[in-house]
């Protein structure tokens, strides 16, 4: 009886396994930017699996796509980016994508607006020159940088997984506000910890992606690099400029981003005697990063200290 049992349930069993294997399998979903990667990882929950696109360390404005890159996509449901002015090799990736894979850009709409906080350097209406030497055209991608648009790009990305896994999208809502209310804590709290600075000058001796955190929490920035021509370094003119006002400014702190190498930065640091401190701008992460068990928040707390011992903030 029991043996009569065992079999029926076997058969029972692989007569559903291949309908599990197509309708009950995880979703893959790509994602691009580390931020897009983490938030995407929240608002899944345990209904899919978030892979990040990017290896560890790759450049992401500039990344060129390989043949095994081309494979994973026809295994994945859903490809995140953030927008075709970040990610510029993205339309060219995914225009040779299988048609059954659904892209989604999840940049807010207010990424237009670049550096209205930011006239320090007198050039924020010009080109926003990064690290591979191309321009933002004017506008600055790095809209993840401020937890209230990280808030509008949670929200494209529960939308986009609603869409690719229409079964689980209340679930997909649900991990969507519960993060939305933890980036705005995490906003209150860099709000009141930049509160009393002793200067809200952020100089930084290399590109600057944190035009929009400037901007939301009333910062100002200084960067050798602002308004100059893709390509160009900056002149020993604009160097000795940047000096003559951080001593003025008395500026004790120069910051630098992680994925860069921080030359500029420490030749202007002992030319002026200021501190270094990193600020990680997310485009990715690094292996010791993922190995440290970093999210947005962990690394956004770290800037936030770096910011607070640069600046000068109390209590
Ligand atoms: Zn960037």
């Amino acid at each position: 009886m029991l043996r009569i049992f065992s079999i029926a349930g076997l058969s029972l069993f692989l007569a559903i396994l291949p309908a599990r294997a197509e309708n009950g399998a995880k979703p893959v979903v790509l994602a691009t930017l580390f931020p897009i990667v983490d938030f995407a990882r929240d608002v899944a929950g345990d209904f899919a699996e978030i892979v990040s696109f990017l290896p560890p360390g790759a450049e992401a404005h500039s990344y060129a796509p390989t043949p095994a890159d081309m494979m994973r996509l026809s295994s994945a449901r859903l490809f995140l980016y953030l927008s075709d002015d970040m990610e510029i090799w993205v339309p060219g990736l995914v225009a040779e994508a299988p048609a059954a894979l659904l892209v989604r850009a999840v940049a807010p709409e207010t990424s237009a607006a670049f550096g209205a906080g930011s006239a320090e350097s007198g050039h924020a209406a010009e080109e926003h020159v990064h690290i591979d030497g191309h321009a933002h055209l004017g506008r600055d991608p790095h809209v993840w940088l401020d937890p209230l648009r990280a808030q509008a790009m949670v929200d494209r990305i529960a939308d986009a997984l609603a869409e690719a896994d229409p079964p689980h999208a209340d679930a997909y809502r649900a991990n969507a506000v519960a993060l939305q209310n933890r980036l705005m804590d995490l906003h209150n709290e860099i709000f009141a910890a930049l509160a009393d600075c002793q200067t809200r000058v952020v100089v930084c001796g290399g590109h600057f992606a944190f035009g929009h955190f400037a901007e939301r929490y009333g910062l100002r920035h200084l960067s050798p690099y602002a308004g100059f021509s893709p390509n160009a370094q900056p002149s020993p003119r604009a160097l000795a400029e940047l000096v003559r006002t951080m001593r003025a400014l008395d500026v004790s702190a120069l910051f630098y981003e992680e994925i860069l190498d921080p030359k500029l930065a420490r030749v202007l640091a002992d030319e002026t005697g200021a501190q270094l401190l990193p600020l990680h701008s997310m485009h990715n992460v690094t292996k010791e990063d993922v190995a440290a068990g970093a999210t947005y928040f962990t690394l956004m707390r770290r800037n936030l200290d770096n910011l607070r011992k640069g600046l000068g903030c109390g209590p």
